[in-house]
């Protein structure tokens, strides 16, 4: 497919604006980039897509979200509202992961994913957690995937919160799910899997033993961090270890694991994070929305540990949580100079591309260069002022919208173009989560503690 009448946003190294370039996609990859005239000239009879003079750029990544709280849009919470982030753990999110069946599974995965295609996001590293319908639940979330077309890395979050029966079963959904997408023949390689924990403070030093010992070579973890200083006391009270300490003393850290939030490390934490490689998301609006504080960034940063952004659940519109990690540090630094855009292009760009692209490292993810995967968005911008590849981020935090992507493309398939969508119906999917979720609802209402 030749790709036309299109400016290249390429976010390589150095990022470069290509006007009047074309783009030639074979085989799900980039197969050549050039100017518009000569690659029209070499494939001759290969289809067209007109951008329509659209920016057409690499599709966002998302580092760290959960399909499965879509339904906690519109959940009301009885009783007087959470007062800190353990009580909106208990008084929303456990009951509310008990209340999915595989069927409310399925459907709110749908629900994030066709958000995703519309928003432009083309790679998702989800985290799920679903303790009444664990066996299989990866399955389930691959199949919306797959119908969808995107590309995704999967995990299921063991945890200790629902007794022993049920931490050895997320532990076996963990590694048959592993185990499935590691085959050479694996029949989905837009999927990849990864270890899921929940977090230090619902995990036995038991149960980091047991799922340390069964994570095969080269599989690396996914798990939160010290996103409330809850999580801190209870590693302090367990192990009279901080969390990271105690995650390295378990062998959980190393280059292939990710710790989303580190809100509340200190400076060893830190220099362990640097030290073994492991890989810390950014999720701003998720820690607003939480109260727990603002993760140190710019520090993590300097220390030099590999800081990526997620919307943890929220909805998957990137450049949303570009803006929010954008202004987050100005105000509570109280310092207009902090988090320069091009820290905000650093993380969610480059960074995201580089943790995305070790689960499918076939090909490079993020970046328009020839054998790159073919992740793209189209983009129906209009700047006022001349957009370069110097002032781009400052362009995507103050102008972009994702309402202006128009066609969202991977692996060389369209699946949004003029904002249809081609693989998934928006409508039928929206009616049975409309469906399914009063009576999630009714579940969760009968667990959630008053
Ligand atoms: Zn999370």
């Amino acid at each position: 497919m030749l790709i036309t009448n299109a400016t290249l946003i390429t976010w390589g190294l150095p990022n470069q604006i290509l006007e009047a370039h074309a783009l030639y996609l074979a085989d799900g990859r980039i197969a050549e980039i050039g100017p518009e005239a000569e690659l029209a000239a070499h494939h001759p009879e290969a289809e067209r897509l007109d951008a329509g003079g659209q920016y057409v750029m690499p599709g966002n990544i998302c580092a760290h979200t959960h399909f499965y709280g879509a339904f906690a849009r519109g959940l009301g919470i009885p009783g007087p509202a959470p007062k800190d982030f353990l009580e909106i753990l208990q008084k929303l999110w456990w009951p509310l992961d008990k209340s999915l069946t595989h069927d409310d599974v399925h459907a709110s995965a749908l629900v994030m994913l066709v958000d995703a295609i519309r928003h432009g996001t083309t790679t998702l590293i989800d985290h799920h957690a679903s303790p009444n319908a664990i066996p299989g639940s990866l399955d389930v979330i691959a199949e919306a995937v797959e119908q969808a077309g995107l590309r995704a890395v999967l995990c299921y979050e063991v945890t200790d919160r629902d007794g022993p029966d049920r931490a050895r079963a997320g532990i076996d959904e963990n590694l048959r799910f592993i185990n499935r997408q590691s085959r050479t023949t694996n029949p989905q390689p837009r999927i990849a899997a990864t270890f899921g924990l929940h977090a230090s403070l619902t995990l036995s030093d038991a149960t980091l033993d047991a799922c340390r010992q069964v994570a095969p070579d080269g599989v690396g973890f996914h798990i939160h961090v010290a996103e409330h200083e809850v999580d801190e006391y209870d590693s302090l009270a367990k192990s009279g270890l901080r969390i990271v300490d105690r995650l390295q003393r378990h062998g959980i850290l190393g280059p292939r694991t990710i710790l989303a939030h580190a809100v509340h490390v200190d400076a060893r934490e830190i220099n362990l994070l640097a030290e073994t490689g492991a890989w810390v998301t950014h999720q701003p609006r998720s820690n607003m929305n939480n109260g727990v504080g603002v993760s140190q960034v710019e520090s993590l940063m300097r220390a030099g540990v590999k800081v990526c952004l997620g919307t943890d659940g929220f909805s998957s519109t990137m450049w949303e949580e570009w803006k929010t990690a954008y202004l987050l540090q100005k105000v509570w630094n109280r310092d207009p100079r902090r988090m320069s855009g091009v820290d905000v292009a650093q993380i969610g760009v480059y960074n995201n591309a580089a943790l995305a692209g070790m689960f499918f490292p076939d090909a490079r993810l993020g970046v328009l260069t020839p054998g790159a995967h073919a992740d793209l968005i189209f983009v129906d911008y209009h700047p006022f002022t001349p957009l370069t590849a110097g002032n781009l981020p400052w362009h995507i935090i103050f102008g972009f919208h994702e309402s202006m992507v128009t066609a969202t493309i991977v692996g060389g398939k369209v699946l949004m173009r003029d904002r249809q969508l081609l693989t998934l119906d928006e409508e039928s999917i929206a009616a049975r989560a409309r469906e399914l979720a009063p009576a999630v609802w009714e579940r969760y209402q009968k667990l959630v503690p008053l």
